[in-house]
């Protein structure tokens, strides 16, 4: 349930009437905007009278939300959300390029990969020291010396780190990282979900392989109601019945996921492609289509990348298309 207070309410009637709706055992969620305040209800509302509570002198309307996500839902949030990490802002106007390799691989790789990426304007990198592979013989990435390596090029270059958690068990390893992803395959781990929610840290919650946007809203929600409100979708493509391309990168998720709830969507046009010269197309696609940022698999060395190698593109092939990138931000924002 969510209750739209009057314009200009005094602090002193908002909190008497907060006080009263926490007493009915609820927890409110206040989102304070330019024009309105809303109070978002969480719990169990079959308690309230809606036809007192709409009575109020201070209260201007009160709707049931009937979906099952709350905390994420933009009818509790009817603002953008806008995303910080550091200086770098996500969300309500604000576009992130992030890029650089599916998995690091080296100091020097990641050092080389994040000093190109960020010459060609990305202002978070992206690498992997934590791999989920399809075969348990695959590179599965360096693990903590990884971590390492990632913080020497955050040191070199300024731009903070987005790298993916699989197990709630190396959670302490993650404390100095910027960001954490939950990869596609994660998207329903719940006690990790859980477990993410009691950070103060910004979360990348990939969309899984075969789930429903409501799906990864109601993934989003689990961070959220532990307390973490900081999360960024990511829509990655899903499995379909695509014959040469990896994914099929589902655009209409983006606006749809900006009409239900207020977090920021970021686009995976390298895994939902899988092919490298299919993700400036489906980058740019992706920017006219409102998406709030970009994550975009970058190598060195593509050819000898131990991981997605044929989706990553150059670092002069990333400069290019950031540049169009920023055209196309241009006419559409
Ligand atoms: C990745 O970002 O490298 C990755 C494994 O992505 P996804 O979880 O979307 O497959
Ligand atoms: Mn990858």
């Amino acid at each position: 349930m969510i209750v739209v207070l009057k314009h200009g309410v005094s602090e002193e009637k908002k909190a008497q009437l907060i006080a009263w709706l926490e007493a009915l055992g609820l927890r409110i969620h206040i989102s304070d905007g330019e024009f309105q305040t809303v109070l978002g209800l969480i719990g169990d509302t079959t308690t309230v009278d809606i036809d007192l509570v709409e009575s109020l002198e201070i209260v201007d309307s009160v709707k049931r939300v009937t979906e099952p996500f709350k905390c994420c839902n933009r009818k509790f949030h009817p603002d953008d959300m806008v995303v910080e990490i550091g200086d770098v802002k996500v969300g309500g106007g604000n576009f992130v390029m992030i890029a650089g390799p599916c998995s690091v691989e080296s100091e020097e790789q990641i050092v080389t990969v994040a000093k190109a990426v960020k010459a060609a304007g990305a202002q978070l990198m992206r690498g992997g020291a934590f791999k989920p592979r399809t075969s348990p013989y695959d590179f599965a990435g360096l693990k903590a010396t990884g971590l390492e390596f990632l913080k020497i090029a955050r040191q070199e270059t300024g731009l903070p780190i987005v790298t993916e958690l699989m197990n709630i068990m190396d959670l302490p390893l993650f404390e100095d990282v910027d960001v954490i992803q939950v990869g596609a395959r994660n998207m329903q781990n719940f006690d990790l979900l859980r477990e993410l929610g009691h950070l103060d840290k910004p979360i990348l919650l990939k969309r899984g392989l075969a789930n429903t946007l409501k799906e990864l809203l109601m993934s989003a929600e689990y961070i959220m109601a532990s307390g973490n409100e900081r999360v960024m979708l990511c829509e990655r493509g899903i499995r379909t019945f695509s014959d040469y391309t990896r994914n099929t990168l589902d655009l209409a998720a983006v606006p749809m996921l900006h009409q239900l709830t207020h977090l920021p969507v970021i686009v995976d046009p390298s895994h939902a492609t899988g092919i490298a010269k299919l993700v400036p197309p489906m980058a740019l696609a992706a920017t006219a289509g409102g998406a709030d940022g970009l994550i975009i698999e970058v190598h060195n060395d593509p050819i000898h990348a131990l991981c997605d190698g044929a989706q990553s593109l150059r670092p002069e092939e990333f400069a290019e298309l950031a540049e169009k990138i920023r055209a196309v931000r241009g006419v559409v924002a």
